[in-house]
C-alpha cells in the first residue's frame, strides 16, 4: 500500500489506521478465498476486530466502547477494505449503533451494548427491505400488532445479511396501516429484537447464495411474539429513526469503495509496473495507465466527500446531500478502480489466486445497495437542486 499511503497525507485517525492494517495482514487473500469458495463467514476476522474493539468504537465509553466518533469509523472500514479484506461481514453494528444510540431507551442500551462491546452479543443484522417494496421502504408490509404486553410480527424481509450470524437485528415494521396514517413515512415503527429468544419460533432464516459472499438472507416472521420493550423510541415514529441512521451508514459504506479503490489501484499500478510485454513495462502504454489514473483521481475526490460528510455527521449538522454523494462517488470510484484493475491483469485478473476479481465481484454491490444510485440522483434532484420529485 506504500505508493498509495505517501500520496495521502491528509488522511485522519493514523494510529486507528495502522492498527487496523496490522491486524488485517493476519487474513491475507488466501483466508478470503477459501471463504469465499464455501461461501462461509469470516468467523476468526470478525472475532479478531472485535476483540481489539473496532466494532464498538461508535459506543460511548460508559457503555464499554470506545467512543470514537463517526470519521474513525470510516477509517477502520476504510483500513479493512484497503488491505484486501471484507467490512461486509460486521459493517452494520456500526452503522445501526446511532439509531440504538439516539432513540434507544436507557434500559436498552445498559442491557445490550456492554455486551456489544465486549463482543459477546452481535448486533450485526438490519431487517428493512422486503421482497415487493424494494427501495419504496414505506410499502413494507411486515406488521407489529401489540398484544398486552407483546408485540405481534407478522411478514417477510429480503436481503438481511448477516441474519444467521447476529444476535440482534433492528427490525423496522409497521404498526399503524398505511391508509390510516396522514404521511405515510408514519406508522413505522423499529425493533431491536432479540433474535436468540425467537429463532424457530416464529422467526425462519434461510440464506441466499449470492455473487460474492456476503452472508445474505431471507427472514420470515410468521406471529413472532417479541416483548414490547423491544420497541425503539416511540411507536409509529421509526422511520424517521432509521433515516438518521441512513447519513452514517452511506458515509461508512464510502468509506468502504475508498478503500476498495485504493487496493484496486495498488494491485493496478504494481502488475502495471512488473508485468513485461513487446519488451517493456505494460505500464508504460498510455492506453494502461490512463483508466488507472483516472480512476485515482475519481478516488481522490470522492475521498474529500467522504472525510467532509464524516466531518459534518461529527460536528451534528446536516449531512443528507454529503452523505449521499460520499456513497455514490465512492462507490463509482471503487468500480472504475475496479475495471481498470481487471483491464489490466489482463487474463489473470479473472483467476481466482490474484483476488482481484473477488474484490471485483464485492466493491459491485455498491452501485445497488444499500441505496441505488438512481436513487441517489432523484434525492440530489429534488431535495437539492429543488426538482419536481420524480416518483
Ligand atoms: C447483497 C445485498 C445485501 C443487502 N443487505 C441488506 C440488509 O442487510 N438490510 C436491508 O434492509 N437491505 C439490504 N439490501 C437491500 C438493498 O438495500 C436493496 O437491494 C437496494 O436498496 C435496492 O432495492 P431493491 O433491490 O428492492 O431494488 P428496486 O427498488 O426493486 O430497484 C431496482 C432498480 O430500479 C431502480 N429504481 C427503482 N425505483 C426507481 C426510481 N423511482 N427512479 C429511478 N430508478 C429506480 C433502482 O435504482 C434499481 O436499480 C441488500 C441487498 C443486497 C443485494
Amino acid at each position: 500500500m506504500d505508493t498509495i499511503t505517501t500520496k495521502i497525507e491528509h488522511e485522519s485517525h493514523a494510529e486507528i489506521r495502522a492498527e487496523v492494517r496490522k491486524l488485517c495482514l493476519e487474513f491475507p487473500g488466501s483466508y478470503w478465498r477459501e471463504l469465499d469458495r464455501h461461501a462461509a463467514y469470516p468467523e476468526a476476522f470478525v472475532r479478531k476486530l472485535g476483540e481489539n474493539g473496532w466494532l464498538a468504537a461508535l459506543i460511548p465509553e460508559e457503555y464499554g466502547g470506545s467512543g470514537l466518533p463517526l470519521s474513525a469509523a470510516a477509517a477502520i472500514l476504510e483500513e479493512v477494505q484497503r488491505a484486501g479484506c471484507n467490512g461486509g461481514a460486521c459493517h452494520a453494528q456500526m452503522y445501526i449503533m446511532g439509531t440504538v444510540l439516539r432513540h434507544g431507551s436507557e434500559a436498552q442500551k445498559s442491557l445490550y451494548l456492554p455486551k456489544i462491546a465486549n463482543g459477546e452479543l452481535r448486533l450485526q443484522a438490519f431487517g428493512v427491505t422486503e421482497p415487493t417494496s424494494g427501495t419504496d421502504t414505506t410499502a413494507l408490509k411486515t406488521t407489529a400488532k401489540r398484544d398486552g404486553d407483546d408485540y405481534i410480527i407478522n411478514g417477510q424481509k429480503i436481503w438481511t445479511s448477516r441474519a444467521e450470524y447476529s444476535d440482534l437485528m433492528l427490525l423496522l415494521a409497521r404498526t399503524t396501516p398505511r391508509d390510516e396514517v396522514k404521511k405515510r413515512t408514519d406508522g413505522l415503527s423499529v425493533f431491536l429484537l432479540d433474535m436468540r429468544e425467537v429463532k424457530d419460533h416464529g422467526l425462519t432464516i434461510r440464506p441466499i447464495r449470492t455473487m460474492m459472499n456476503h452472508a445474505t438472507t431471507e427472514v420470515f416472521f410468521d406471529n413472532m411474539r417479541i416483548p414490547a420493550e423491544s420497541l425503539v423510541g416511540e411507536a409509529d415514529k421509526g422511520f424517521r429513526y432509521i433515516l438518521s441512521g441512513m447519513n452514517a451508514e452511506r458515509i461508512l459504506i464510502g468509506a468502504e469503495c475508498i478503500g476498495d479503490a485504493k487496493w484496486f489501484t495498488e494491485k493496478s499500478t504494481a502488475y502495471a509496473n512488473d508485468r513485461t510485454v513487446f519488451g517493456r513495462p505494460i505500464g508504460q502504454n498510455q492506453g494502461v495507465q490512463f483508466p488507472i489514473a483516472k480512476a485515482y483521481a475519481q478516488m481522490r475526490a470522492a475521498e474529500l466527500m467522504v472525510y467532509k460528510a464524516a466531518d459534518l455527521y461529527d460536528a451534528g449538522l446536516d449531512c443528507g446531500a454529503e452523505a449521499n454523494m460520499a456513497k455514490m462517488l465512492a462507490a463509482d470510484a471503487s468500480w472504475a478502480a475496479a475495471e481498470a484493475c481487471v483491464q489490466t491483469h489482463g487474463g489473470f485478473g479473472f483467476a481466482e489466486e490474484y483476488d482481484v476479481e473477488r474484490k471485483f465481484r464485492e466493491t459491485r454491490l455498491y452501485q445497488v445497495a444499500p441505496i441505488s444510485t438512481n436513487l441517489i440522483l432523484s434525492y440530489l434532484a429534488e431535495h437539492v437542486l429543488g426538482m419536481p420529485r420524480s416518483y
